[in-house]
């Protein structure tokens, strides 16, 4: 057998190939690297990848098996897709072949050649959307836009500085997307715009869509079926598509001719995955385009503190746009003191809108305009208490509340999904008159219907947008002005582009003020300055737009910075604290989690593991946090432990993971109880 019918091969499948290792297998007549194949494991038959290089020392196996079968028919992915597939195994601490192939449409697995040979031939000769467009009437740029453009337009080949667009919410980071993309589609390269939730902001795609109506533009995320999906990527793969818009798995679109990266809105902490390889596509964007010398834009009013700080030290070209499109102001932002609202007597519920924010909503609904009420908790009630005996509506299997809702009269655990319709009487005492306590969007909105009688309220959250088409009506709605208050989540605060509203409130925000997350404080800014930017967008009407924040601590300084609009002053703020606490992105952490029936059983592995980390080389680099419980540490009956890994030295930190966790898959075995373990480098939440 000659030596080049040997191929390394990943496969999905850890535990046979060690962490990072290929296997190797025969090969007639040789596929080269990166061409999908069919080949045995054990007595099963997987899927893997003909890689472009051997890893690890599988080798000398004393029979050498072979590839059952291949996919000559689809051209083979490239090795620039394969090193964005290398360095995020190897960064996040995952198998190069659970990576390679969770990434892959999962449709892929299920054709075989001949299937693919005609789905190949039929989407190649599937016309391309009419040659219109490209002529239409461009919007004359801003000066701020043109100087951006500009400068995009003349970076020199090959410099891969990430660019930060940072500028305010309205100013038009759209528009510079935009011809960003004209030029490098005029240069015949493929671009990748990459966003937080597509279904949120089905605005831009539009966009885009219309802008470069004779393009084919697709996109990639989880909503679309299998075979949109499939279809979807392999027009990318192919060349074919000129635009590729996705959510964060799009990271991965195999796009041979790529020019330009564009991550919108790249402070979302949606870019990063929470399960498997728990990856932030923002960042794996940022490498992607420097293996591949493709220029990376990276957009947002409030930039995660990482690229702020990048952009500080020259690391990342900062461009700004510090002016709203049309020379609109921002909205100018109320601080209300509810410290200083008389107590409503008798002990009742206070009203959820102080006077004066009621007036101003009124004042909106005379005038015709809109009001946004944000309020970052769903459901009527998140408790439900009896005060006879002070039950409360815990989860039996969760060490957190059931939230009561009332559309369907259940309560409803946030974190196991468990749900029993909500008992008449208090289940421990019999007592009729269980009450519900605090205030979900649920209530507000029904609340609001009853402080303001005549106001047409709607509600978006993830409860009243769960079935198909939901979210888009009630979208629609509101910019068709058929709605005067909406209430909602988060979902209403990122990205619209709602034309009627000119106040905002955020009805009850402090609670993160005072989290123990270390990232708190910057998400809850984020949100705000977001949520201020859905009001005044219109520039006819910015100079009474209004963004009122009812709170209890209106000197504390999150809250001066937002009434300046200055994040900059934010962000300087936070990093001092971070520099000074030793936190990112002055430390790098990864956060170790074991999961046991038991909190003890999971805690005994991570102290072991603890054991194991201080025998390493370069151990003293790095601090092992004692094992605590996460804020919600049981979670359907199983419990969660967590131990915070730090090093000064991203480098450093990255050796000793690298040593460490092939420790760990072997602790695990000697410890049954627990059920899971996992490590997420570059944990947002701890
Ligand atoms: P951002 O994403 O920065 O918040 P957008 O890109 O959504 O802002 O732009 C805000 C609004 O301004 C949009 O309605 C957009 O169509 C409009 N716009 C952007 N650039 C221009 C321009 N140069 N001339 C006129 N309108 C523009
Ligand atoms: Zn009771
Ligand atoms: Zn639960």
């Amino acid at each position: 057998m000659s030596q080049s019918a040997v191929v390394p091969v990943v496969v999905d499948a850890p535990q046979h190939a060690g962490l990072n290792a290929t296997l190797d297998y025969l090969c007639e007549p040789p596929l080269p690297p990166g061409s999908l194949v069919q080949v045995p494991l054990g007595r099963r038959s997987v899927t893997g990848l003909v890689w472009r290089r051997r890893l690890g020392d599988s080798a000398d196996a004393p029979q050498l098996r072979a590839v059952q079968s291949g996919m000559p028919s689809l051209v083979p992915l490239g090795p620039a897709w394969m090193q964005l597939v290398e360095f995020c195994a190897g960064y996040y601490q995952r198998s190069i072949g659970e990576v390679a192939l969770s990434v892959l449409p999962p449709e892929l697995r299920k054709l075989d050649d001949a299937q693919m040979a005609r789905r190949l031939e039929w989407l190649k000769r599937s016309p391309a959307p009419p040659a219109t467009g490209e002529g239409v009437a461009l919007p004359d740029l801003s000066d701020e836009q043109a100087a951006a453009v500009e400068q995009l337009a003349a970076l020199p080949a090959g410099d891969t500085r990430p660019t930060l667009l940072q500028g305010v919410t309205g100013s038009g980071k759209t528009e510079v997307y935009l011809r960003s993309a004209a030029r490098a589609l005029q240069q015949e390269r493929q671009v990748l715009v990459l966003v937080p939730e597509i279904n949120l902001t089905p605005q831009l795609e539009a966009r885009f869509a219309e802008r470069f109506a004779g393009r084919r533009l697709v996109s990639l995320h989880s909503a679309l079926t299998p075979a949109q999906r499939l279809r979807h990527w392999l027009l990318a793969h192919l060349g074919l598509a000129d635009l590729v818009l996705g959510t964060r798995l799009a990271v991965f679109a195999s796009m041979p001719r790529l020019g330009l990266i564009v991550v919108d809105e790249e402070h979302d902490s949606s870019f990063k995955q929470q399960e498997g390889a728990r990856y932030s596509a923002r960042d794996l964007a940022v490498y992607r385009g420097r293996v591949e010398g493709v220029p990376v834009l990276l957009g947002s009013a409030t930039p995660s503190l990482e690229s702020w700080s990048h952009a500080e030290q020259g690391r990342y070209r900062r461009l700004r746009l510090a002016q709203r499109i049309g020379g609109g102001a921002l909205p100018a932002v109320r601080l209300l003191d509810m410290t200083a609202l008389p107590r409503p007597a008798g002990g009742a519920a206070p009203s959820a809108l102080a006077p004066a924010l009621q007036q101003a909503i009124e004042q909106r609904i005379a005038r015709g305009e809109q009001s946004l009420l944000l309020l970052n908790r769903r459901g009527y009630a998140p408790v439900l208490f009896c005060g006879a005996c002070g039950w409360k509506s815990g989860c039996p299997h969760c060490s957190a509340w059931r939230v009561f809702h009332k559309g369907d009269r259940t309560l409803r655990c946030h974190h196991c999904g468990f749900s029993e319709r909500v008992p008449r009487a208090c289940p421990d005492c019999g007592n009729l008159d269980i009450a519900p306590i605090g205030r979900g969007t649920e209530r507000l909105e029904e609340q609001i219907a009853q402080l303001l009688p005549t106001a047409r309220v709607g509600r978006i959250d993830a409860d009243s947008t769960r079935a198909k088409g939901a979210l888009q009506a009630r979208l629609t709605a509101v910019h068709a002005g058929e709605v005067d208050v909406l209430v909602g989540t988060q979902m209403i605060a990122k990205g619209h582009d709602f034309r009627g509203v000119t106040l905002v409130a955020a009805v009850n925000p402090d609670a993160a003020l005072f989290a123990s997350d270390f990232r708190a404080a910057e998400r809850l800014f984020a949100l705000l300055m977001q949520a201020a930017g859905r009001a005044g967008r219109d520039a006819a009407q910015a100079a009474r737009s209004e963004m009122w924040v009812q709170t209890w601590h209106p000197r504390h300084p999150l809250y001066a910075a937002l009434k300046a609009h200055d994040f900059d002053a934010f962000a300087r703020g936070q990093l001092q604290e971070r520099r000074a606490a030793g936190l990112p992105p002055f430390a790098s952490l990864a956060l170790l989690r074991a999961e046991a029936r038991s909190a003890e059983a999971a805690a005994a592995f991570l102290r072991e593991a603890a054991q194991l980390a201080a025998q390493l080389q370069g151990h003293e680099q790095v601090r092992l946090y004692p094992p605590v419980p996460p804020p919600v540490s049981r979670v359907a009956n199983v419990e969660r432990v967590q131990m915070l890994v730090e090093s000064g030295s991203r480098a450093a930190l990255q050796r000793l993971l690298v040593l460490w966790l092939p420790q760990l898959q072997v602790l695990r075995s000697t410890h049954k109880a627990v059920l899971r373990w996992a490590v997420d480098v570059d944990p947002l939440t701890i």
